[in-house]
């Protein structure tokens, strides 16, 4: 089956853009997944088709309409979810990627300016993602990264079946690091453990570099990693905050 992406965008031309290269490339051609790009300006109504209009309570920049848009979302028949890429939204991770990768497609608005009119979100079901806490000039870019990291997923994508079990965030950690040849390179060698042969003890080193490297790196997913493993005894800490 097809997993099938529609992308609503006032750039379709730049789908499905670097998704036509390399392994999302050879899966669009071998049909795993379609990219459909539909231009939101053939949705607007009037003579100009405009799709924006300036922001209530005045400021700066352009709004995108919510009418043309909700046209252009009921008239495409669109796989579910929908989500419309935005800084406001749920930051995307790995998790999420892998349940959207399981089902038909997606379908995701591309904004533009200073973003969509909050109704939009009010009348349709739509899920609001954000890839990062920056800022983007359009979402054209941040649906090539959903995208991306969807395709790579899908049955037959990746080349070794096993070479998505590992990486980071798929166990709460970030992965261990990697070496290849030279044995060494300017002075440096690759850890001995990894040269033995034991592939037990080149587990329990890679388990161990994940842990540290993860705790030093990244104490947010660290904390969500232990908290998982370890159900936290009381409200201790809580407790605590009140006092201060
Ligand atoms: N005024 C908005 C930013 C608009 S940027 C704000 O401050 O929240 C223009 C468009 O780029 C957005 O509508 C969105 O579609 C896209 N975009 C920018 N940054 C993004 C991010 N971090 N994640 C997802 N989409 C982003």
């Amino acid at each position: 089956m097809t997993f099938r992406a529609t992308v609503l965008t006032l750039y379709p031309e730049m789908f499905p853009g670097p998704l036509g290269h390399s392994l999302a490339g050879r899966a669009l051609a071998e049909g795993v997944w379609s990219c459909e790009a539909v231009n939101i300006r053939g949705f607007a109504t009037d003579r100009h088709r405009t799709v924006d209009g300036t922001p209530a309570g005045g400021g700066a920049g352009m709004v995108l309409r919510a009418d043309v848009l909700a046209a252009a979302l009921d008239t495409v028949a669109a796989a579910q979810p929908v989500l419309a890429m935005t800084p406001r939204g749920l930051p995307l991770t790995q998790a999420r990627v892998r349940q959207i990768a399981a089902g038909p497609g997606v379908t995701i608005l591309c904004g533009r300016f200073e973003g969509f009119d909050e109704r939009l979100f009010e009348a349709r079901a739509i899920e609001e993602v954000s890839i990062g806490d920056y800022i983007l000039s359009g979402g054209e870019m941040s649906a090539l990264v959903l995208l991306d990291a969807c395709v790579r997923l899908l049955p037959g994508v990746m080349g070794t079946a096993s070479s998505g079990d590992d990486e980071s965030f798929e166990t709460g950690l970030l992965e261990y690091p990697h070496y290849t040849r030279p044995v060494t390179w300017e002075g440096r060698t690759i850890p001995e453990v990894l040269r033995s042969g034991d592939h037990a003890k080149v587990a329990a080193w890679r388990h161990a570099r994940a842990e540290a490297d993860t705790r030093l790196r990244r104490p947010d997913l660290w904390e969500r990693h232990e908290g998982a493993r370890v159900p936290s005894p009381s409200g201790a800490r809580h407790e605590k905050d009140e006092t201060q």
